[in-house]
């Protein structure tokens, strides 16, 4: 439209532009619909029309020439449309049979150089879909580990529960870079969650200059930070002191004073956390716990966290029922049975607080102490 007859040119479009006509067209009308195989299904309309999608892996990060790619199979098959999940798995969607065999053959002739599939097709029902993941050390300011590389190495892992739908129910892996956890961690079978294990690291000689000191004493939920002063070349210059018992190392006081930092090499890694859920099958949905209060980082590949996450999937696969997430499973069986069937040490950073009996209870957050 010119930009003369537009009401505003703030926010997107209004969400019906984007639909496929099929699905425009029965809207709201939806009978039921059916996994025909792993990566596709088929919603059927109470008019008898069908919509046939087919699920493909993505990544959150994508180069141009990919995401050209796939618009040029979205206009060759599906009339320039495609959708994206909120786990970044592209959809692309047909309306009859035919075409949704031709769509398949031509994603599954699409191959990179090293002969691996560009568009693997999986990630639906009893199976392990893609990794929900936040940002890292790509883009955001406070991770403790990096997204992607972590993600990549870890779906790499277990790309035959992608393509395939051979688990006892779903398994949602989700990886949030920091305590933040804008990565929806805390809610999942396997959440993989960055943590700091050292406090900030105070540069005196500019957070005056860079920072609004009050701002940064706020900014503290535990009320470690206080205004101080420092001598610095001889001159007594304005700063603050960090109380490092009271500091949980989240973090929050670097979003407000760059004069604050924590990442650090050795102090930097990833906790585990397993059973949470927002499913309401067999049992309430429920909160993941931590059961590896620390791997280190090794990019690129992340062999402890890839080693780890591997068997934990794989002894669940073996002794879970049907239907049971791995949550359920766990405690079905009772969670010690869990650390011995997995080989996972039982730590006391898995309890909340060992010091007092009253509060004996799991870990279900990662803030705490080294
Ligand atoms: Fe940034 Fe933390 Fe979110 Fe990662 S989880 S993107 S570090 S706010
Ligand atoms: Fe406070 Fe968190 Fe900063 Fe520690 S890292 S001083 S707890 S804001």
């Amino acid at each position: 439209k010119p930009m003369e007859d537009r009401i505003t040119d703030i926010g997107p479009r209004k969400f019906d532009e984007f639909l496929p006509p099929v699905i425009k067209k029965n809207f709201g009308e939806w009978d039921y619909h059916e996994i025909l195989e792993p990566g596709i299904l088929v919603h059927v309309a109470k008019s008898g029309d069908k919509v046939y999608t087919i699920r493909c892996g993505g990544a959150r990060l994508m180069t141009t020439s990919h995401i050209r790619e796939m618009l040029e199979i979205a206009d060759k098959h599906c009339g320039g449309h495609l959708r994206f999940t909120t786990r970044n798995n592209v959809e692309f969607m047909v309306d009859d049979e035919a075409k949704m065999k031709a769509l398949k053959e031509d994603l599954a002739s699409r191959k990179f150089a090293g002969g691996s599939n560009k568009f693997p097709i999986g990630g639906t029902g009893a199976g392990i879909t893609n990794i929900v993941h936040t940002q890292g050390w790509v883009h955001c300011h406070t991770p403790a580990t990096d997204a992607s590389g972590p993600v990549k190495a870890v779906m790499d892992d277990c790309y035959e529960h992608f393509t395939s739908m051979d688990l006892p129910a779903p398994l949602r892996i989700s990886l949030a870079c920091c305590l933040n956890m804008c990565g929806a961690v805390h809610a999942s079978d396997i959440g993989l969650v960055g943590i700091h294990r050292k406090p900030p690291i105070i540069d005196h000689s500019v957070l005056d200059n860079v920072c609004e000191i009050p701002l940064a004493v706020s900014a503290c939920p535990l009320g470690a930070i206080k205004p101080t002063k420092t001598e610095l070349q001889g001159e007594k210059v304005n700063t603050v002191a960090v109380n490092e018992n009271r500091c949980m190392y989240c973090g929050n006081c670097y979003t407000m004073c760059p004069a604050l930092p924590l990442a650090d090499k050795e102090g930097d890694g990833i906790a585990i956390m397993v059973g949470g859920k927002i499913s309401n099958r067999i049992s309430e949905p429920k909160f993941s716990k931590v059961v590896v209060a620390y791997v280190p980082n090794e990019p690129p590949r992340w062999p402890t966290l890839t080693k780890t996450v591997k068997n934990i999937v794989e002894v669940y696969s073996k002794n879970a029922r049907k239907y049971e997430r791995l949550g359920d499973w766990a405690e079905r069986i009772g969670w010690e049975k869990f650390f011995e069937l997995t080989g996972i040490p039982f730590t006391h950073h898995c309890i909340d607080d060992f010091r007092d009996p009253a509060y004996y209870t799991w870990r279900q957050s990662t803030q705490f102490k080294f």
